[in-house]
């Protein structure tokens, strides 16, 4: 629970205008009235984005009761999970895309995990990613999410991207009713754990033409494939690595899993990829990152 204390607050504002920015940036939270008129009168908060460092609660001028914590906790994670997740831009609404080169020649790469969460493995990644300030995206299996609720959350709660991942990964033929099943489901269950609305979405085995992704794209989701196959759930940790350092490229989308069997392999592989492609001049991006910096690209041209 660590990370609710992401954001330090800095500047003294009262509750009402915390509350009340949030609701202005587009909270879609509910919030107890019997609660927020308690901590009105009770408690000044500091706002603002500083050092992870400071914590959150010695900087607090009163004692805040527990349910006004949460109540502060949920707006604050509510709104990175807006800020890491924000909306697919215009161009890739229903596009398929493997990679998103972009005009600078910009050396980023977005890490990628699918199948999770998982128990043991997706801990271990995010520890990674966290040591090496890394930000990934993690494609979910909705009835992982729902097995495995407070590892969803934690994903999240790291900053990370998340999409859908179908609901139970299958490959066959679906209609449109058991595709939307398979999605909506995911999703909406990933809204109400995390707060993250996503429109990004990864067919189960890349099947572009069971219906999962023709759904998808009559949704605006983009579909989000890749450009560097680790192949981890197939070989081992050496060739895994192999594999990305042959395939990365600026821009690029790396495919790995961090759920759906022993992904051990992955784990152990990955702070070696990171060193190299670290070495090689690479940044590590979200998806969204990547979308939004392409995006960025097109409204500067058009300017
Ligand atoms: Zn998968």
């Amino acid at each position: 629970m660590a990370n609710h204390h992401l954001f330090v607050w800095q500047r003294s504002i009262s509750v009402v205008a915390a509350a009340a920015l949030g609701f202005m940036a587009g909270f879609s939270l509910t919030v107890d009235k019997s609660i927020s008129q308690k901590a009105v009168n009770t408690i000044t908060l500091p706002l603002g984005e500083q050092s992870q460092n400071t914590a959150n609660s010695q900087s607090l001028t009163a004692q805040p009761n527990e349910p006004f914590k949460q109540l502060v906790a949920k707006l604050m994670e509510a709104e990175k999970a807006k800020r890491l997740n924000p909306p697919v831009p215009a161009q890739f609404k229903a596009k398929t895309i493997n990679d998103i080169p972009l005009s600078s020649g910009e050396k980023v790469i977005a890490l990628t995990f699918d199948d999770g969460p998982w128990p043991k493995t997706t801990n271990e990644i995010l520890y990674i990613l966290n040591k090496n300030n890394i930000k990934a995206t993690f494609f979910f299996i909705g009835r992982n999410v729902q097995t495995f609720p407070h590892l969803a959350k934690l994903v999240a709660e790291h900053g990370h991207a998340v999409g859908n991942h179908s609901w139970s990964h299958p490959y066959h033929q679906h209609s449109t009713a058991a595709a939307a099943q398979q999605i909506d489901r995911t999703t909406k269950l990933i809204y109400k754990l995390t707060g993250i609305k996503t429109t990004m979405f990864r067919p189960p085995g890349g099947y572009l033409t069971n219906g999962l992704v023709a759904y998808a794209h009559t949704q605006n989701y983009v579909n989000v494939m890749w450009s560097a196959d680790s192949m981890d759930y197939a070989v081992s940790s050496p060739t895994l690595l192999r594999n990305v350092m042959n395939q990365s490229s600026p821009g690029g989308i790396v495919l790995m899993h961090d759920g759906g069997g022993n992904r051990m392999g992955t784990v152990n592989a990955l702070p070696e990829m990171i060193n190299q492609l670290r070495k090689q001049g690479y940044k590590f991006v979200t998806v969204p990152e990547l979308m939004e910096m392409r995006e960025k690209e097109l409204q500067a041209n058009k300017g």
